[in-house]
């Protein structure tokens, strides 16, 4: 990825911090972009000097979001890779998912995906670059009590495959990857206590087959190959990272 010009959205934590603190680690320059400065100052330190710059943005504001793409593409001299891994996760039922919760969950992990990846298609065209979306296994499979989480995630899968068509004509990739439970701070940030996280934990080394729950830094592996040349020939891929969770079926 030496020279790679990558915007990373969700880059203060979690699953979007691991990536940029990958890609900065192979040598590419890296826009960082999520809502809160002092996260970002914090990851952006972590950093190799120089590899990075932050953007404060709510990616779901269509000012913030052409802000941060075009502050990006002015400061990176271009764009070869957006990753799109800002999300949230909210729990709640048919019964129980308000039209607010709905609208905010899809805004951030769907319209934004579109809004931004619609924003990168001229840069991308001109460098032949890619774009990896991060969903989840809940676009995959169909979980009860995240009703509006799965659809927005489901959306995401279908957004890549079909962007991942007409955008191949200009040589642009289109890629997600759908982890299953990885220990970031994205429960916590929708409500769950600690003491349910750690029961949540617990839970899922058994209903991921590996036995175990995944790290950031092994999705952001998977997301660094899918934007990577070794990958030059995957394109509208929905690829599982996920212990085998996908393969199970409730018994
Ligand atoms: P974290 O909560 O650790 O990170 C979420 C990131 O999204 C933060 O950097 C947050 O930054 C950013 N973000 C949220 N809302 C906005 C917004 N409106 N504008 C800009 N940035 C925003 O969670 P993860 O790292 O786990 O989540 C990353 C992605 O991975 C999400 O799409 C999630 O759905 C997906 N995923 C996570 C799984 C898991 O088990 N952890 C499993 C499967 C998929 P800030 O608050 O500073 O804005």
């Amino acid at each position: 990825m030496s020279g790679a010009r990558v915007l990373v959205t969700g880059a203060s934590s979690g699953i979007g911090r691991a990536t940029a603190e990958l890609f900065a680690g192979q040598g590419a320059q890296v826009a960082m972009v999520a809502r809160r400065q002092s996260a970002l100052a914090d990851a952006a330190r972590a950093l190799p000097k120089d590899c990075a710059f932050t953007i404060a943005a709510d990616v779901t504001r269509e000012a913030d979001a052409e802000r941060c793409m075009r502050e990006a593409v002015e400061k990176l001299g271009g764009l070869d890779v957006l990753v799109n891994a800002a999300g949230i996760l909210k729990s709640g039922d048919i019964t129980q998912t308000s039209l607010a919760m709905w609208d905010e969950m899809l805004n951030i992990n769907l319209r934004a995906v579109f809004h931004l990846m619609q924003l990168a298609v001229p840069h991308l065209k001109a460098s032949r670059g890619s774009v990896v979306n991060v969903s989840s296994v809940t676009g995959l499979r169909s979980f009860p009590g995240v009703l509006a989480y799965c659809v927005s995630k489901a959306g995401v899968d279908q957004l890549t495959r079909c962007s991942a068509l007409e955008l191949a004509p200009f040589g642009i990739r289109v890629n997600a990857v759908n982890p299953g439970v990885v220990v970031t701070s994205l429960h916590s940030s929708g409500g769950m206590g600690a003491e349910q996280y750690e029961a949540f934990l617990e839970r899922s080394k058994g209903t991921h087959p590996l036995g175990r729950v995944g790290q950031p830094q092994e999705v952001a592996e998977l997301i660094a190959f899918l934007a990577s040349e070794r990958a030059a020939w995957i394109t509208g891929e929905t690829v599982s990272i996920d212990g085998g969770r996908a393969l199970t079926c409730a018994r």
